[in-house]
């Protein structure tokens, strides 16, 4: 987790999201900083972490 190497913005801060997918290995997020560089973010799964809008029902 490193700052923005161009404007010094946390990387704990996410100042835009333009688009989410999902992969096989987790979420992978692009972002957009203040000064426009756009990042690209993983974000694995967590075994126990339960999926917001998931359609499957155990019944
Ligand atoms: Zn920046």
């Amino acid at each position: 987790m490193d700052d923005c190497p161009g404007c010094g913005w946390p990387q704990g801060e996410v100042y835009e999201v333009l688009s989410r997918h999902l992969i096989s290995e987790g979420v992978v997020t692009y972002t957009r900083c203040a000064c426009g560089v756009v990042q690209v973010r993983v974000q694995p799964f967590e075994p126990a972490a339960p999926v917001s809008g998931a359609s499957a029902s155990p019944r």
